[in-house]
C-alpha cells in the first residue's frame, strides 16, 4: 500500500496535481524547497517558472483581503519552514512587515524593478500604488525577479527556471496585447473605469483609459459619504455607462453610485485575489484576460 501510494504521488507530482500527496497540506514525502507568497496571484505566477522544482504556496486563501490580512500562528509557522518568502512590495501587504519580523526565512520583493505609479488621492497620496500586476509587462519583471531568486534557491535547475520564466513571458506579452487591443479600441467617450479601490491605474496607462475609484486603498474604513459623492460626480459628469466593483470587498458602496446615476453595475473585476479553481479567473492570465472582456462588454453594452 504504501509503494502504491508513492507510485501514485510521483505519476500526480508529475502531472502537477499535488493536493493528496503531501502538497499545502504539509506531507513527508514532498522533498521539494517550498516558497511562500502572500497571496495567489504571485503564487500562481510562481509556479509557472518553479515548473515541478519548487513547491509553491499562497498564505492567503482565494478571496481574501490581502492589503489589511491578520496572519494567524498557523501562517507563522508555515513561514518559519519556508525556504523563501515572496512578497509583492509597493506597500501591498501591510501586515508583512510583522510577519517576516517573526520569521527567518529569506524573503525577495518581487516588484524590484518596476515602475511605480504614485497615488492621486486621499491618505495615500504620493505613495506607490502597489498593483503592478496589473500591467503584464511589470509581472514580465516579477518573473525576472522570481527566476533569480529561485536560481539562487536550487542553483541546479537554474535552467528550467529561466526556460520556464522565458515560456510564460511570451503568454504574459498575448495576454497584454489582447488586452490592450480589446479596451484601446472603445469609443473615446466610453473609455473610464470606476471601480471601488484604485487598483487600475498600471491597467488604465497601458490601454488608455480614464481611471476613477471611490477609495484609493482598500482598508478598515471604506468610502466615506464625500468619496461617494465625488465618484457620483464623475459618472454623472461623463455620462459613465457602466462602473465596477473589485472581488474582494463589498460592492454597496458602488451600487449607492448606480443608483444615484442610472449607470449600470458592469461586473466584478479581479485584483487582489484568484478565484477558486472552479471560478472564473483559476489563473492571473485568466484573470487579465476575464477583466477585459468584462470591462469592455460593459462599457459598450454588449453582453459578456
Ligand atoms: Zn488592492
Amino acid at each position: 500500500m504504501a509503494n502504491l501510494r508513492k507510485t501514485v504521488c510521483a505519476l500526480a507530482a508529475s502531472a502537477l496535481v499535488l493536493s493528496a500527496c503531501g502538497g499545502p497540506a504539509g506531507g513527508t514525502d514532498d522533498k521539494r524547497p517550498v516558497v511562500l507568497t502572500t497571496f495567489t496571484v504571485l503564487a500562481d505566477i510562481a509556479s509557472n517558472v518553479a515548473g515541478d522544482k519548487l513547491r509553491v504556496e499562497s498564505i492567503t486563501k482565494p478571496g481574501a483581503e490581502i492589503h489589511g490580512y491578520e496572519p494567524t500562528p498557523d501562517d507563522i509557522k508555515k513561514a518559519a519552514k519556508a525556504d523563501l518568502i515572496l512578497d509583492n512590495g509597493l506597500n501591498l501587504e501591510a501586515w508583512f512587515a510583522r510577519f517576516v519580523k517573526e520569521s527567518d526565512a529569506p524573503h525577495k520583493v518581487v516588484s524590484e524593478g518596476v515602475q511605480p505609479i504614485a497615488i492621486g488621492e486621499d491618505a495615500y497620496q504620493g505613495k506607490p500604488n502597489p498593483h503592478a500586476w496589473m500591467s503584464p509587462k511589470n509581472v514580465g519583471i516579477y518573473v525576472d525577479n522570481m527566476v533569480k531568486a529561485f536560481s539562487e534557491l536550487s542553483s541546479g535547475d537554474a535552467a528550467v527556471f529561466k526556460a520556464n520564466g522565458d515560456a510564460y513571458k511570451a503568454k504574459l506579452q498575448g495576454v497584454q496585447d489582447e488586452m490592450t487591443n480589446a479596451l484601446s479600441a472603445l469609443p473615446k467617450n466610453e473609455r473610464a473605469l470606476v471601480t471601488c479601490e484604485g487598483a487600475f491605474s498600471y491597467l488604465a496607462r497601458d490601454t488608455g483609459l480614464t481611471e476613477r475609484y471611490i477609495w484609493a486603498v482598500n482598508a478598515e474604513q471604506q468610502a466615506t459619504p464625500q468619496q461617494i459623492t465625488r465618484a457620483i460626480g464623475f459618472v454623472k459628469e461623463n455620462k459613465v455607462p457602466a462602473v465596477f466593483c473589485e472581488s474582494t470587498v463589498s460592492d454597496a458602496p458602488m451600487r449607492q453610485v448606480v443608483s444615484a446615476t442610472g449607470a449600470a453595475f458592469g461586473g466584478v473585476l479581479f485584483v487582489d485575489s484568484l478565484s477558486g479553481p472552479e471560478g472564473p479567473v483559476p489563473t492571473y492570465l485568466d484573470l487579465i484576460r476575464h477583466d477585459s472582456k468584462t470591462i469592455v462588454a460593459a462599457l459598450t453594452g454588449a453582453k459578456p
